[in-house]
């Protein structure tokens, strides 16, 4: 180990900076962070350093470097645009006794800045002693999404919490396994969660000797399809899950994602064929739960579109289950991405309907008077069975035939099929394209001019 990493305590330090450009404003984007006084010493400096000198976060010294700088500083960052002169500065510091980083130039460095995993109070640094950056910048981006927000808070109401146990458990084994117990390995992640009021009564019950393993159930969306479309959080339930209940239109790739000793449960309802009823599903979520294992709910999208969340919600909360909602993205919103259409158009549409094709009575009947009106929108989910029936409910209120409709079939994903038609040719083209769905109609949508353009002159 040639680098030694310690956490200086920066309480009355003086850092000092010279230089004013790239390099410097990223080492002071972490500098601003601690409780150092910086000084600042260049002839010019960017915008975004302006604006932190502004905001009085930093002393600007607007000259060239001078030897007597560094008088009272306890760290030196030589972060100009010149690699050489910033080893020529951290020599004098050295020559001074004072630690000094050159930016750019390891060899002139007396202490290196790691990547940093920053949730302080917790504070996660990773070197590789320059051998690969790319490797502490995969690292750090692991652990970025490991660790959630709430671990700088959740590390605050540990140390409430300590004086409370060590006054129950004076000796000190008896204490760290008490808390391995709390920080059990597998649902850490899960466990950093935890609210402040949460990780109070966990403790609480452990000290009292109760059974702790309580079960939840999350209701997670898994986006369109694309596992880049997943929402972090959604990752992060999907590492930590006993169990997985998951529909048919979940993803491969998504799928992937989930911890693999997890149990493994599909509860997909294929359309027209006899599946498994909402109330089997309930009944499963609610068995896992109050095993104590921590459930995830996997629907495709977001859990809150026509995913029936709410009879599953109330399920879970009649009997007392915790549940909590995970957002994804939803279809249509990847659909409208994959055409590069905004779904709200200023002085076109200020309002977009999400509709269904299929209700529980079959073809599910709309307000089609207000749909069919000039510049009506709407994203219809579940549509390509009832595309004949949707047409003519709109035509039918009076909605022009060359109304432009935008079928976009997997979206999000390798298969992606799009096809832009119009109302009078719905049926038709949807059927000469073999679209079959899972697809989003996308009504009042046209295909971008620029776009048809550009694909004209490759
Ligand atoms: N909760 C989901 C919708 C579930 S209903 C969401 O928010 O997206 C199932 C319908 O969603 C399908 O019939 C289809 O209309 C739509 N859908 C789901 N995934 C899709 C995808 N990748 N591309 C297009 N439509 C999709």
């Amino acid at each position: 180990m040639q680098y030694l990493p310690i956490h200086f305590d920066t309480r009355g330090a003086t850092i000092l900076v010279v230089g004013g450009e790239a390099a410097a404003e990223a080492k002071l984007r972490t500098l601003l962070k601690t409780e150092a006084k910086i000084r600042v010493i260049a002839k010019s400096i960017s915008p975004e350093i302006s604006r932190w000198a502004a905001q009085n976060k930093l002393q600007h010294i607007e000259r060239e470097f001078e030897a007597s700088d560094l008088q009272g500083v306890s760290l030196v960052y030589a972060a100009t645009e010149e690699d050489a002169y910033n080893g020529e500065i951290a020599d004098m510091a050295a020559a001074r006794q004072i630690p000094a980083n050159a930016a750019d130039y390891k060899d002139a460095c007396r202490f290196i800045t790691p990547a940093l995993v920053d949730r302080a109070p917790v504070l996660v640094s990773i070197g590789t002693e320059g051998t690969s950056p790319a490797l502490a910048r995969a690292l750090k981006a692991d652990l970025e999404t490991r660790l959630p927000p709430s671990t700088g808070n959740f590390a605050f109401k540990t140390k409430t919490l300590r004086e409370k146990v060590k006054a129950i458990l004076p000796d000190l084994a008896d204490r760290q396994r008490f808390w391995a117990k709390i920080f059990s390995e597998k649902n850490l992640t899960e466990q950093l969660r935890l609210t402040s009021l949460e990780l109070e009564a966990q403790v609480q019950a452990e000290l009292d000797g109760e059974d702790t393993e309580a079960g939840k159930v999350l209701l997670v969306g898994a986006g369109p399809g694309d596992p880049d479309m997943l929402t972090t959080a959604a990752r992060r339930a999907l590492h930590a899950a006993d169990v997985i209940v998951y529909d048919r239109l979940v993803s491969d790739g998504v799928m992937e994602l989930g911890r693999r000793e997890a149990e493994y449960i599909y509860v997909g309802k294929t359309p027209g064929e006899p599946s498994i009823g909402q109330q089997a599903i309930n009944d499963i979520l609610l068995q896992k739960a109050s095993e104590g294992l921590l459930v995830v709910r996997l629907k495709s999208g977001d859990p809150l579109i026509f995913g029936r969340a709410d009879e599953e919600i109330d399920a879970l909360q009649a009997q007392g289950i915790p549940i909590q909602i995970i957002p994804g993205i939803t279809s249509a919103a990847a659909a409208a991405a994959a055409i590069d259409a905004s779904l709200t158009t200023r002085g076109t549409n200020k309002a977009i309907s999400f509709l269904t094709g299929h209700d529980a009575k079959g073809f599910a009947e709309q307000d089609w008077a207000s749909l069919a009106r000039p510049g009506g929108r709407a994203a219809v989910y579940m549509g390509v069975g009832a595309a004949r029936f949707i047409q003519g409910r709109l035509m039918l209120h009076g909605a022009e035939a060359d109304r432009p409709v935008t079928v976009v079939e997997n979206a999000s994903r390798l298969n992606q099929i799009i096809t832009y038609t119009t109302l009078k040719n719905l049926p038709e083209d949807i059927a000469a394209a073999g679209i079959k769905g899972p697809a989003i109609l996308l009504i009042g949508y046209a295909e971008r001019r620029a776009k048809t353009e550009t694909r004209v002159a490759i």
